[in-house]
């Protein structure tokens, strides 16, 4: 099964009718397990698209579930079954004892982190896994660990790194560079209770700068190759900066932390110097548009603005021709 729809209807009609199945079974089964992602034919919305039908990559099955034949799936879900306790990756299937942290673990997987199209083949999981194998340095017990038992830190670090605010904050141009790779090395550390090595600080720097630059190119990429002046969509733009960059985090992020509702509205140019240092002084905001004195004790609030504007403007005035008169 491919990641996305590409298959013969005829063949699999045919292993539909071999196999005793209803027609359209197979896809019907794969529509289940459509991944959440973004794209032109949801406005960018995280969605699953029927058109781009895309699933994940296939993965081994357990061997409980498939009744003990090699089997590849490519449904929700990570390498741990819930419903057989079993661990099944990479040539392992085996029955895991105390195994409630990969229990939680498995149900963040397939379920929040499912609806954030996070899986195990979307790049977050291996990048999370190289910081969480890098605080471990020092521990080597702990680096040598097999992957079931890093498996609960990776995706505890995973559900922090791709919320929408936590990835806005790594990437934000607004922050300081600094500041954001103490914060990646203080939720590594903490996801893995391991410690500040100096492999950890390389590639928290490493993650940081190119998810930056990722962000950067996102907010001024223009519309198409030959716009000068009309930007991509921010969510499109996000799409396109993440793919070349591979910043896997940058995807998750929902809004540039510096855009508001006012869209484009124009903006009347600031006055002289000299007006604006003179206006914030006590009183200035006595005329407040909240300030019910004012609504109540006037007949109509465009009224109001109107003589308050005048007001300011005979003050300005005033100060200006004072101004004037010292120079
Ligand atoms: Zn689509
Ligand atoms: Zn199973």
């Amino acid at each position: 099964m491919k990641t996305i729809g590409t298959s013969d209807r005829r063949f699999t009609a045919a292993v539909e009718s071999l196999g005793g199945l209803r027609a359209g079974f197979f896809d019907q089964d794969r529509a289940r397990h459509r991944l959440y992602r973004r794209c032109h034919h949801t406005g960018w919305a995280l969605r699953r698209c029927a058109i781009c039908n895309v699933v994940d990559r296939a993965r081994a099955a357990c061997l409980v579930c498939s009744d003990g034949s090699t089997t590849e799936v490519f449904s929700r879900g990570g390498w741990f079954c819930i419903r057989h306790r079993r661990w099944h990756s990479r040539h392992v299937d085996s029955l895991v004892g105390d195994a409630d942290d990969l229990l939680r673990a498995e149900q963040a997987l397939s379920g929040l982190l499912w609806s954030r199209g996070v899986t195990l083949h979307t790049g977050e999981f291996d990048l999370a896994t190289r910081l969480l194998l890098d605080s471990w340095r020092e521990q080597p017990s702990e680096a040598r660990r097999p992957t079931w038992r890093s498996y609960s830190a990776v995706v505890q670090l995973l559900v922090t790194l791709t919320h929408p605010d936590v990835a806005l904050a790594l990437a934000a141009l607004a922050e300081s560079q600094r500041r954001q790779v103490e914060g990646l090395i203080g939720l590594v550390v903490g996801a893995g209770k391991g410690s500040r090595t100096s492999e950890l600080e390389d590639t928290a720097i490493r993650v940081i700068r190119v998810h930056r630059a990722a962000m950067y190119e996102a907010l001024r990429m223009p519309k198409s190759n030959k716009a000068t002046i009309s930007r991509a969509p921010f969510e499109k733009a996000i799409a396109e900066a993440s793919f070349r960059a591979k910043a896997v985090f940058l995807r998750h992020v929902t809004r540039s932390g510096r855009r508001d509702t006012f869209g484009n509205r124009a903006v009347r140019g600031a006055p002289s110097s000299r007006v604006v240092s003179r206006r914030i002084v006590p009183g200035w905001a006595d005329n407040g548009p909240w300030n019910p004195v004012v609504n109540s004790a006037q007949s109509t609030a465009p009224q109001i603005g109107r003589i308050v504007r005048d007001q300011v403007m005979q003050r300005d005035a005033e100060h200006l021709s004072e101004g004037q008169e010292r120079a």
